[in-house]
């Protein structure tokens, strides 16, 4: 039992919930993490520009399932 463990296992739900339903996420235009839509201001960079398209949420989401940890959890940061 590892945390590392854990924590892969829970970026993989977090990215398959993403490409699940790309629609309520977006990506910092300078960063690259995925935010949910609401969010104004990037919780990692503090960046306001951000790509809302779905399929560019769904490319990332994916890159970020299959690496190591990149910045996808914002709750990393509370
Ligand atoms: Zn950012």
């Amino acid at each position: 039992m590892s945390n590392a463990g854990n924590k892969e296992h829970a970026r993989r739900e977090a990215a398959a919930k993403i490409i699940a339903a790309p629609q309520g996420f977006k990506i910092c235009e300078s960063c690259g993490s995925i935010v949910v839509q609401k969010t104004d201001v990037c919780p990692n960079c503090n960046a306001y520009r951000f790509d809302a398209s779905s399929a560019a949420v769904i490319a990332q989401a994916e890159l970020l399932a299959a690496r190591a940890p990149l910045s996808v959890e914002h709750e990393d940061y509370n």
